[in-house]
């Protein structure tokens, strides 16, 4: 049986998160745009309604969440800021890692700063030398003792202003690829720490930037689930994420759409409201249809996903096409907008500079297309 409405609790919840978007996050989206600022209050108020512990469970200070009702969540911060959506997302990874592979003093230690706020994290997997091939990462956690002693750089940290940072190195040296990589729970003052940010076209309220550690020593119980393990851990939850990437950039472009619709009904040109003129029109509904048709994809891989049921190919799917199509869209609404649209005076162009990363943050669409490729034909058809 098909079913394409969401519960009564689902449509209560999604209706108190758009009021909180429109009232706490929409006003201050360009402001911390403008100053390159992270929304620390935003994210505490979000943390106080539950929404940076979706994924934790009560007794570690969380309020959990099925997988499609977090999916409205996300669409309706991302509407009132887009950029306020990746503590959540971090958050539902730190959950996914320490509930499923976390010690009980790990669990206790990290989740309940992470439901709170009161601490951030951030995910450190890109490398200079490895992005998309990113089984052959070279950062290195030495076992001494007790502890690993970690050399390397991450240079992709989105929140580098994070107080820990869940770092992917290799600690098993026998085998070149995945199966050497584990997972170590960096914190941002251990010694030889240090992190440098990067001025980014767009999502200028979520400082990126490069991780470096040198001779940075962590004792061993900071390594988060089996060693040698830590690839497969992470590469489950991007399935997850990606759905979720893709929910916010489509649920901001259907936004832009909307408002770009009114706005070609009440802008005149040649006597008549731009809607009018079929040149404009069909665009928009071509949007309208491109738009509706990734985020129900989305919602059929959150469904599959909370049915224990393979999602990867769903998620991969979404995560090339959802950033895609909601720029492109943006941008068209942006033209539509004239003069008007390419100033600051409206949110397109943040709009359009924030989503546009996504098409390469977690994995770009080539990496999305090789995984459907290797999902529907086969591995033995992969180039490597
Ligand atoms: C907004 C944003 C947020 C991010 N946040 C984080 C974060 O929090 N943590 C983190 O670790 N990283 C983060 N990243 C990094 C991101 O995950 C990587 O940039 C991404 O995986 C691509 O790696 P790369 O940049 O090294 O590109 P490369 O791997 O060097 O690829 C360069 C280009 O070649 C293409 N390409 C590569 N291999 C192939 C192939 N086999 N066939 C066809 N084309 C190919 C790619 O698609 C890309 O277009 C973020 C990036 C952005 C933009």
């Amino acid at each position: 049986m098909i079913d394409f409405s969401f519960t009564k609790e689902q449509e209560l919840l999604r209706d108190n998160i758009a009021k909180f978007a429109t009232k706490e996050l929409a006003p201050k989206y360009n402001h911390w745009d403008r100053n390159s600022e992270f929304p620390y209050q935003q994210v505490e108020k979000m943390a106080k309604l539950g929404l940076m512990g979706v994924y934790i469970p009560e007794e570690y200070g969380g309020n959990p969440l099925d997988d499609i009702t977090i999916g409205l969540v996300m669409e309706e911060i991302a509407r009132g800021d887009f950029n306020c959506v990746l503590p959540i997302m971090i958050s539902i990874l730190g959950a996914e890692l320490l509930c499923k592979f976390g010690t009980e003093e790990q669990k206790r230690e990290w989740l309940p700063p992470m439901a709170s706020a009161e601490k951030l994290f951030a995910l450190g997997c890109t490398e200079p030398d490895a992005g998309s091939d990113l089984a052959h990462l070279k950062t290195k956690a030495v076992r001494d003792g007790d502890d690993f002693v970690l050399n390397g750089e991450k240079n992709s940290v989105s929140m580098s202003n994070a107080d820990n940072f869940f770092i992917m190195a290799r600690s098993k040296f026998d085998d070149p690829a995945a199966r050497g990589i584990s997972i170590f729970m960096v914190p941002r003052d251990a010694q030889g720490v240090s992190v440098s940010d990067y001025r980014d076209l767009g999502c200028r309220a979520i400082p990126r930037g490069a991780v470096a550690m040198e001779d940075v020593r962590i004792p061993r119980s900071n390594m988060i689930g089996e060693e040698g393990r830590g690839f497969q851990m992470v590469i489950s939850w991007m399935d997850l994420n990606r759905i979720y990437i893709a929910l916010k950039c489509v649920s901001v472009a259907m936004l832009t759409l909307r408002e770009t619709m009114e706005h070609a009904k009440n802008r005149q040109t040649f006597g008549k409201p731009l809607a009018r003129f079929e040149g404009i029109s069909f665009p928009l509904a071509e949007a309208e249809t491109q738009l509706e048709a990734a985020r129900w994809l989305c919602y059929r891989g959150l469904w599959l996903r909370q049915r224990g049921l393979p999602y990867t190919k769903e998620a991969a799917m979404v995560k090339w096409w959802g950033p895609k199509i909601s720029t492109e869209v943006i941008h068209k609404c942006l033209l539509l907008h004239g003069h008007y649209g390419y100033s600051d005076k409206f949110p397109i162009e943040q709009r359009l500079r924030d989503v546009m990363g996504w098409q390469i943050g977690d994995g770009t669409g080539e990496v999305q297309k090789i995984i459907i490729a290797r999902e529907s034909m086969g591995r033995e058809y992969l180039p490597y």
